[in-house]
């Protein structure tokens, strides 16, 4: 046999023996320590041995023998090596002077599918909530005095339907989603919307979900049955107990709305049972009291599902919500996913989606290139048929990328892509989260920054101290009940 040929001198191969940390986030649950790798978002968990290498390796790089030596009265030789070879392969640990893991800067492929499309079927609200996105003081789409049809046309409707089903490609499911303004005052389209799609998703051999978005304040019980008998997903915007949703969700004339949607809630839920009723809250500095919204939503309303916001707005209104405020309700998000997690340890379901949204991200391995599907696998309709990012850009001509009628215009979705990927964002190429945040949502930039391109540094704290929590109770599943996990299998 040939013997292999040894390059280098002594001293390179020496260089070659220095480690160092690389980037990664650790976080620990029931004593375990675990990793959460970036940018791959891999998760591993540290034996004995690999936490004191980490350990040593704090303070600064070191020498495998120094290592070595280090630990030999707590472990084998053997094992130290071994255990440094596995480290540098999940690339906790490397060279020095190796270069940082970069998320890889590739655009995804031209014909990536679309899965989601949000309809905006009316610009038109019968509610005047002070922050709303669409007719609040952070409006970006003119949609009361503008050019867009304050409804979507049934014509529109199906040529959105047939944009869908062809820009799905491939994929065999489908997504439509109806979004206004208030969506049922369009209901005679969104039912004629439903069937169409349906029997074309069914000749296209695929099949297509359906869900929406209301205030409820216009639910009757035949358009319930209707929602039920056609199996569309509902979400309620509501925003708490009787003095928060009539303090900020109130009709035009100022009235609250609280007593209206009560009843009308009631018998949603009761009556539509084969999907889950969310209802999802704004939260806002005049109404920060999480748990208390929460046990409302759930133990008194019955929602099963309730997901929390925080608005977005420019800093200087008087309902955006205050620094000191934010860590506030950071601490009430923690104190509801500690709820979270004790109903999961005992096998059962816990209403509070923020948890389980980013729990699925975190077992599925997401790293994002983007902060979201927007302008990818996910588009927005407006009334006219104009395709925007998503519903929130619905008709701002700025985030326009085309028609339902004409398609896309692949230039524009290009530059957007490029414009938009992590690569771009400096600022978050150093941050361990951003396998998860990727810069947030292009509409909160937008309002902030005036660029939807921005990453949203405004938000940093609050994203990395609830990813660091969502990854302690996902360690912590892991450890005590690794079964729950399987339900986020893909
Ligand atoms: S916006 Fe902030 S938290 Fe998000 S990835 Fe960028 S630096 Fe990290
Ligand atoms: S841009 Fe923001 S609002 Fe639009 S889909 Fe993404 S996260 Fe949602």
């Amino acid at each position: 046999m040939t013997p292999p040929v040894v390059t280098g001198t002594s001293d390179t191969k020496d260089a070659r023996n220095v480690f160092a940390l690389r980037d990664f986030h650790p976080f620990e649950a029931f004593g375990a320590r675990f990793l959460y790798m970036v940018p791959s978002a891999g998760i591993f968990r540290m034996d004995e041995c690999g936490r004191a290498i980490l350990d040593a390796l704090e303070a600064g790089p070191r020498h495998q023998d120094d290592l070595v030596e280090k630990l030999n009265d707590r472990f084998a030789v053997d094992r130290v090596l071994e255990t440094i070879e596995e480290l540098t392969e999940i690339r906790a640990i490397g060279g020095p002077d190796a270069p940082k893991d970069e998320a890889p800067n590739d655009l995804p492929p031209a014909d990536f599918p679309l899965n989601t499309m949000v309809l905006n079927v009316t610009n038109k609200c019968n509610l005047a909530c002070t922050y709303c996105y669409e007719y609040g003081e952070d409006k970006i789409v003119d949609t009361q005095y503008g050019n867009q049809p304050k409804f979507m046309s049934e014509d529109t409707a199906e040529e959105s339907v047939e944009f869908l089903l062809k820009q799905s490609g491939g994929q065999p499911r489908a997504h439509l989603t109806f979004f206004g303004g208030e969506t049922l005052l369009n209901f005679p389209v969104l039912q004629k919307t439903v069937a169409y799609a349906r029997r074309r998703a069914a000749e296209e051999a695929k099949t297509i979900t359906f869900s929406l978005t209301t205030n409820a304040t216009l639910l009757k019980p035949e358009i319930i049955r209707w929602l039920a008998d056609n199996d569309v997903g509902v979400t309620v915007s509501i925003d708490g107990p009787k003095p928060v949703q009539d303090g900020l969700r109130v009709f035009h004339n100022g009235r609250g709305t609280y007593d209206v949607v009560l009843p009308k809630i009631k018998e949603l839920i009761a009556t539509h049972r084969s999907r889950p009723i969310g209802a999802r809250v704004t939260l806002t500095q005049k109404n920060l009291n999480v748990l208390e919204i929460y046990r409302h939503l759930t133990d008194e309303l019955g929602f099963r599902e309730v997901g929390l916001a925080p608005v977005t707005t420019q800093e200087h209104r008087d309902y955006a919500i205050t620094p000191d405020s934010k860590d506030a309700m950071l601490q009430q998000f923690e104190e509801l996913a500690d709820e979270w997690l004790e109903h999961a340890l005992r096998d059962e379901h816990h209403g509070f989606t923020n948890v389980t949204d980013t729990i699925e991200e975190i077992h599925k391995g997401v790293s994002k290139a983007y902060g979201c599907g927007a302008g990818l696998g996910l588009l927005g309709v407006a009334t006219d048929g104009d395709v925007s990012l998503c519903h929130r850009f619905a008709g701002s001509p700025e985030h326009t990328i085309g028609t339902v009628a004409d398609g896309v215009d692949r230039e524009k979705q290009e530059q957007f892509l490029v414009d938009h990927h992590i690569a771009e964002k400096t600022d978050c190429h150093t941050c361990w989260a951003r396998p998860i945040c990727s810069g947030g949502c292009y509409h909160e930039a937008h309002v902030q920054y005036g660029d939807s391109s921005h990453a949203n540094l405004h938000y940093c704290t609050w994203v990395r101290s609830w990813t660091h929590t969502c990854l302690e109770i996902y360690g912590a599943l892991a450890e005590k009940n690794p079964k729950f996990l399987e339900r986020y299998d893909a």
